[in-house]
């Protein structure tokens, strides 16, 4: 199957893309092409306003609202524009859920792909080769290396990012939750539970 990506993801290592958009900014402000404080909005936008708390408050509503659950399967990226959070490389998303049985992983084996607008930029690791690489041919030793050890029947799916679609893990709910509400539940929900290396906080690991 064919992997299309966004032409403006780049392969590069981080610190080389760093200075590649470095050298483009100041070359673009000097030439009075773009204005510095746009970028700057920009840039907060995806570093502040947008990030995992978005993630983590689609799926704390999906663990209490089996109305909102239903919706979220059937069109991902329609419930997720829902609850406003739209944008660039979120446009065609997909929940996998995880279950007792069922584990899900996510990766972009070719760049980067991330649904921003719900997990805001990608960590480091998530671009590096040996994640890209490894995530596919041995996913219980990368999921080991984030200290998630699953049981041998649970089965591990997977999914490779492009620019077509974007993956959203649906951790499983941590026990002893029953009855919590969307702001207690929403800090179990970390980023990585989301990409899928790790699972959801257990309700002990709550912040008081
Ligand atoms: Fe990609």
């Amino acid at each position: 199957m064919a992997h299309d990506h966004h032409g403006d993801e780049m392969t590069e290592p981080p610190s080389e893309m760093a200075l590649r958009v470095q050298a483009l900014e100041s070359l673009l402000v000097e030439k009075g092409l773009v204005d510095p404080k746009a970028l700057d909005v920009i840039v907060d936008r995806y570093e502040n306003r947008v990030g995992p708390r978005n993630g983590a408050h689609v799926v704390a509503r999906a663990w209490t609202d089996p109305a909102y659950l239903e919706r979220l399967r059937a069109d991902a990226t329609a419930a997720i524009t829902e609850l406003d959070y739209t944008g660039r490389q979120g446009e065609h998303m997909v929940v996998v859920e995880n279950g007792p049985k069922l584990h899900h992983l996510v990766v972009c084996t070719l760049c980067s792909c991330y649904p921003w607008p719900v997990l805001g930029l990608p960590p480091a690791w998530y671009k590096s080769s040996p994640y890209r690489s490894r995530a596919v041919i041995d996913p219980r030793g990368v999921l080991a290396e984030f200290g998630t050890v699953l049981d041998e029947d649970v089965e591990v799916k997977v999914w490779d990012s492009t620019s077509e679609v974007r993956f959203l893990v649906l951790p499983e709910r941590p026990e002893g939750t029953e009855g919590w509400t969307m702001e207690q539940l929403i800090p179990l929900v970390s980023r990585n539970s989301m990409i899928g290396v790790e699972k959801a906080r257990p309700a002990s690991g709550a912040a008081a």
